[in-house]
């Protein structure tokens, strides 16, 4: 009902992993679904996905090093591994990973792999494909009324910036409404939620780099929670999470102070240089829309995704609870299939998705230093960290976004940070951007970079120069 990925699928961790911790609550389908998933998406999307090795110190007093061990080696081996390297042991008073710590501290520790994802562009990637195959994308629109009559659904939908209402008819319906899936439910559909949602607040900090080398860290905290640390944007690093039941508007969640201290006192006993809220350069917050399967503690309440298919008069409405961005492409394809019964088309049977690149993504996992040395090669005036950040954030459509351009000057006016008006014209084209909100903290994290100024005058540029996104010009009967 806003942007793209203006719910909860930009506050994630952005980890595409199988969750390790989730083994203590032996919910192996799910580890084993989603350790799968790893490779499947790093492969269909190398341009935004990577893999990351996760170091985990080990000191007397939390989980035993054998637990751990027999744990990395579930990791390891029930989830159909083969481009990611193994787990290994790690001697931390000689390794380089254990310089960020606290000294003569640590002297055991393992590393094993999982994958990191730009979630806001997953999801306005998977959007861009949609459309890309034959899909209506309409952002800032609210569903407001849904009445299902002889068998047809009939969606009353505002757009929320001009507050004008249109009408969509539609066989059968999805309620992906994320942490809002019951209000959806309440909007007239005659559906009575038999399943209950349990909103999580989960938030981050991120600091300036705390280290150099290119490895996260995975600490366990006296309260059994674990905080990850993550090499972040190049130049900063991404601490979080925390997890506490939330009640209120999941649209206005923000970072409390408690949960910011919370963050920093957790990495601080590990790391040999504090980290104090005073290193804070951004936070943001998100709420887990999770099933409710009736567990006492946020953190112990299942990842795991559920559905609720419902059909008054015969017209099918499923509803998702809960699941991962890890998740999400066989959360769709089981959606299809349990809908399957209803669909015409036996296209929506067969799941195809797994091996079908996203938009960007048609090349191989270890492509990106080669497509960054092609695009230096063919606009030789880009910085290597201008043409490193376009290949990670459009793989192989980067060169859409540059046309023929032969100079920076060619590019348009820059904004800062390696942001120009081409680059905003294209994500206004063909990414549905509509703000500078939209393009410097979803379409990319340049927000960490630019000034409040640089940020306010890329908005007033926005608001003077009306370029027309593709709806507006299929409107207009134009190409786009
Ligand atoms: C702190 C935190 C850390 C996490 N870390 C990870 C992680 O590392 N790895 C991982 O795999 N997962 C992680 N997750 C989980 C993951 O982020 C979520 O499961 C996922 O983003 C949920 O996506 P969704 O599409 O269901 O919800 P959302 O992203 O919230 O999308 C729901 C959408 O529905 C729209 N909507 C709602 N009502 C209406 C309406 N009436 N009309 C039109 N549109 C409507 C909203 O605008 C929104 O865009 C984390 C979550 C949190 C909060």
């Amino acid at each position: 009902m806003n942007d793209l990925a203006s719910g909860t699928s930009s506050w994630s961790t952005k980890l595409v992993h199988g969750g390790l911790r989730y083994l203590e609550y032996y919910e192996f389908r799910l580890v084993r679904e989603a350790l799968i998933e790893r490779e499947v998406l790093w492969q269909i999307a190398p341009h935004i996905i990577r893999p990351l090795r996760f170091v985990l110190p080990h000191h007397a007093g939390l989980r035993p090093a054998w637990l751990l061990r027999l744990g990395l080696f579930l990791y390891d081996h029930i989830g159909g591994r083969n481009l990611l390297p193994p787990t290994r042991s790690l001697d931390l008073s000689k390794d380089e990973v254990g310089k960020p710590l606290v000294p003569n501290r640590f002297s055991k520790g393992f590393e094993y792999s999982d994958c990191f994802v730009d979630d806001a562009r997953l999801v306005v990637l998977t959007a861009r494909d949609a459309a890309d195959r034959g899909a209506e994308i309409r952002t800032r629109s609210r569903a407001v009324e849904i009445r299902q009559a002889d068998g047809i659904w009939q969606v009353t939908v505002e757009d929320t910036a001009t507050g004008i209402r249109s009408s969509i008819k539609a066989r059968a319906l999805v309620n992906a409404g994320g942490p809002w899936v019951e209000d959806v439910l309440r909007s007239g559909s005659g559906v009575n939620a038999r399943a209950k949602v349990r909103l999580v607040q989960g938030s981050h900090i991120v600091v300036r780099k705390l280290y150099a080398h290119d490895r996260a860290y995975m600490f366990q905290n006296g309260d059994g929670r674990i905080v990850f640390v993550i090499p972040y944007q190049d130049d900063f690093t991404l601490i979080g999470t925390t997890d506490r039941d939330f009640d209120g508007d999941p649209a206005k969640v923000k970072a409390s102070a408690e949960e910011i201290k919370y963050l920093c006192d957790s990495v601080s006993e590990y790391l040999a240089h504090a980290v104090a809220p005073e290193d804070v350069v951004w936070t943001y917050s998100g709420v887990r829309p999770l099933y409710d399967d009736g567990a006492s503690e946020a953190k112990a309440a299942t990842r795991d995704y559920v559905f609720e298919l419902d059909t008054p008069g015969g017209a099918p409405l499923l509803s998702i609870y809960g699941g991962k961005i890890t998740t999400y492409r066989r959360l769709a394809e089981e959606a299809l299939e349990r809908l399957s019964p209803y669909l015409r088309s036996a296209k929506a049977r067969e799941g195809w998705t797994a091996k079908s690149p996203l938009p960007g993504g048609d090349m191989d996992v270890s492509a990106i230093p080669a497509l960054s040395a092609e695009l230096i090669r063919g606009y030789p005036f880009l910085s290597s960290v201008h043409a490193n950040r376009l290949a990670h954030a459009y793989g192989t459509r980067a060169a859409k976004l540059l046309g023929p351009a032969k100079s920076l000057a060619d590019l348009g006016k820059s904004f800062g940070a390696t942001l120009t008006e081409s680059e905003v014209r294209y994500l206004i084209a063909h990414e549905w951007a509509r703000t500078a909100e939209d393009i410097v903290w979803r379409r990319s994290k340049l927000g960490l970079r630019l000034s409040a100024g640089e940020i306010a005058a890329l908005e007033e540029w926005i608001a003077a120069n009306h370029v027309a996104s593709e709806r507006v010009l299929r409107e207009a009967g134009g190409r786009t």
